[in-house]
């Protein structure tokens, strides 16, 4: 496995579509590679067209408070990025250079800023919705894109420490929170379909920590709270995740406190896709140069 992701990623650092960055899973994209993020990107908010959603843009990061606040922490300290800073004097810079300079370690002095990095792109949302107060009786819908990052190295292409997220975000009851996620279950495999890739839908856990972390799963499961569309990347066998449809019951409802227009705790759901790994399945399934691809899938992504 490990040898096959080895050789797709040397492929992709040879074709230009990486550009090596001297760390696993932190790569720059080549023009062609963004005009690919560019095209899903199009056929996702083609899709949604009419649905109306907010449009919110954030940067990389969320505050620290709002991570913690989360639950993140309990559920996922394995993959957490925090920002950290250097807030000495003169003399803790000067010790600073001169264990730089023998090699030591030169980040012990460093603090935490009130920034983390984002791990899913829907998290900047909740506390948004929440501070506004109770919800319209049509719910919320909002419409969010940008980096994440997961403190996951690997030399799988497709297992990035700093990717996007294209993702719309439901807000409301049991009930519309349900309908969004079975709304955009079809929906995706319409988009990934008209891409021209195989794909299968199943159900699946979040990547839990420790012994907790698998009961969590084993529920999340149990429950069908999550299921993601596959598709064969490196590996016919062991298919990757390129989008995600999540149901999170009352979860954020209540960590945050949003509530409905009846004053009830609210449900929430997500849809995510992958904007990267779905780049690297077309890459793979059609071959390097996207001017050469079917005319029907070139359409789909409006190149
Ligand atoms: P996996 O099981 O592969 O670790 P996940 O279940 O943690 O993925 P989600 O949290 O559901 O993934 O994230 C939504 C989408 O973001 C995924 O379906 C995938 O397309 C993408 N994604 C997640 N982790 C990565 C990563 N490390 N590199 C690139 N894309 C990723
Ligand atoms: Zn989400």
């Amino acid at each position: 496995m490990s040898d096959a992701h080895r050789a797709y990623r040397d492929e992709l650092l040879q074709h230009g579509l990486l550009i090596s960055m001297g760390v696993d899973g932190l790569y720059g994209r080549s023009p062609v590679f963004e005009q690919i993020v560019g095209g899903i990107d199009h056929a996702f908010s083609r899709a949604a067209g009419a649905d109306g959603a907010e449009t919110m843009r954030f940067p990389p990061g969320i505050g620290k408070a709002q991570l913690e606040q989360s639950g993140y922490l309990k559920s996922s300290p394995q993959l957490v990025g925090t920002v950290h800073s250097f807030m000495g004097l003169d003399r803790d810079h000067r010790a600073m250079i001169e264990t730089l300079e023998k090699g030591g370690d030169w980040t012990a002095g460093q603090k935490t800023t009130q920034v983390a990095l984002t791990p899913a792109t829907c998290y900047a949302v909740y506390p948004v919705m929440a501070a506004r107060g109770p919800l319209a009786e049509a719910g919320g819908l909002v419409d969010v894109r940008g980096y994440c990052f997961r403190h996951e190295p690997s030399i799988d292409p497709a297992r990035l420490q700093m990717f996007r997220q294209r993702e719309h975000v439901r807000l409301g009851t049991e009930a519309q929170a349900l309908d969004f996620r079975a709304l955009w279950i079809e929906r995706a495999q319409t988009i990934i379909g008209s891409f021209g890739l195989p794909f299968e839908v199943d159900v699946a856990n979040d990547p839990f920590f420790g012994r907790t972390g698998k009961l969590l799963a084993t529920s999340q499961r149990e429950d069908a709270l999550k299921f993601e569309l596959l598709v064969p990347i490196t590996s016919n066998e062991a298919p990757t995740a390129c989008a995600s449809f999540n149901y999170h019951r009352d979860l954020f409802g209540r960590t945050w406190g949003v509530r409905t227009a009846a004053g009830e705790v609210a449900h929430t759901a997500c849809v995510g896709f992958g904007l990267e790994r779905i780049t690297l399945a077309l890459l793979k399934h059609h071959g390097f140069v996207p001017a050469k691809w079917p005319a029907k899938v070139r359409d789909a992504l409006g190149l």
